[in-house]
């Protein structure tokens, strides 16, 4: 997601001006949470304190544009050099775009998947426009790209590969001068502060048959379960998920007991889906939980604690992606 523009014509930085109170950056931001993206990052100007509390507030990654008055260029090559090796392809989304859904985002993603070689870009009444979805094998010659450009000269040098999707116009409608701005009723979509959040009932739940007591604490905490299946982790399944806990001492016995047996995984949904789930659970240490919480109430041990669940949006995306094929998770 691109906010490292100095918002000239408006005046002032635009990514952090509230639309019916949620800034324009969150309200993306959150809707390509709620996608199949394996990874969502905000790319930022350096100097913009605001902007990263902003990140942390809603647990996404921050990265810096290279040079803020540069233009597009440097955040487009600040997003694909923070792209990870195994990356598929890169969607660029703008702040200024407050009106997409997740389901507009969810088709340009479709169509990148239908048909991997392509650059995928949305189309408004016929007219091309943003977001522009670039496959990996563009990556070196976006990374050459400088000043105000963003992809668009590698769209025209590119013309054959490009896929146009076709969103409704007023998804679309970009934020780009003061006069653009809606009055101050304009509705929020009410789902601009729904998250998504990833969790397992581990194998020690699973055997002392907890599942049905866990799945009915998850429900009546109001959290809405969008996908589910039972899944035995292999060794490498389990040392990926677990891979920033490579260096830790309890490492080997983790994985251990994380491939004793079979595992619930799931995805979450609600209103603050990830801190929601935390407080749920409660303490990762049972003897440290609060009366209530499904670690006090199942858990065994520190390390067979019944359950887990991401410490952040960004970190849910990556699990979710991990375990889930976007087919497999609904709406409800
Ligand atoms: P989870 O990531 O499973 O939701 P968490 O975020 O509360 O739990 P982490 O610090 O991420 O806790 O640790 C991951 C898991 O590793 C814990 O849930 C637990 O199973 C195990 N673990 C953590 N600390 C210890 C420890 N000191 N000894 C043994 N196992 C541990
Ligand atoms: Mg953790």
């Amino acid at each position: 997601m691109l906010a490292a523009g100095r918002g000239r014509r408006m005046g002032g930085a635009k990514h952090l001006r509230p639309l019916a109170g949620v800034p324009l950056a969150e309200r993306v931001v959150r809707a390509l949470l709620r996608t199949s993206a394996a990874r969502v990052r905000l790319v930022l100007a350096p100097d913009d304190a605001a902007g990263r509390a902003l990140a942390t507030r809603i647990g996404v990654a921050a990265l810096a544009a290279e040079d803020p008055d540069e233009g597009r260029a440097a955040s487009v090559r600040a997003a694909v050099r923070a792209a990870a090796s195994d990356s598929r392809g890169a969607l660029f989304a703008l702040a200024d775009q407050p009106f997409l859904e997740p389901d507009d985002f969810e088709r340009l993603f479709d169509a990148f998947r239908a048909e991997p070689g392509a650059i995928v870009r949305a189309e408004y009444g016929g007219e091309p426009g943003s977001p522009v979805l670039f496959p990996a094998d563009c990556f070196a010659e976006l990374l050459l790209l400088r000043g105000r450009e963003g992809g668009r000269s590698l769209v025209e040098r590119r013309r054959e590969r490009v896929r146009l999707v076709s969103l409704p116009p007023e998804h679309g409608r970009d934020l780009d001068a003061p006069e653009d701005w809606p009055a101050e009723s304009a509705p929020l979509p009410s789902a601009a502060h729904m998250e998504r959040t990833f969790s397992i009932v581990k194998p020690d739940a699973v055997r002392g048959r907890k599942l049905g007591a866990i799945l009915e604490a998850i429900e009546a905490s109001g959290l809405t379960i969008v996908a589910t299946k039972m899944v035995q982790l292999d060794q490498p399944k389990a040392e990926g998920f677990y891979a920033v806990h490579k260096e830790r001492p309890f490492f080997k016995d983790l994985v251990k007991f994380m491939t004793s047996g079979p595992v619930l995984v799931s995805v979450l949904e609600g209103d603050d889906a990830v801190a929601r789930y935390r407080k749920l659970m409660g303490a990762t240490d049972p003897a440290k939980a609060d009366a209530g919480t499904l670690r006090k109430r199942f858990a065994t041990n520190i390390e067979q604690n019944a359950v887990h669940g991401s410490d952040s949006p960004d970190n849910a995306q990556t699990e979710i992606a991990y375990f889930f094929s976007a087919t497999e998770l609904v709406k409800r």
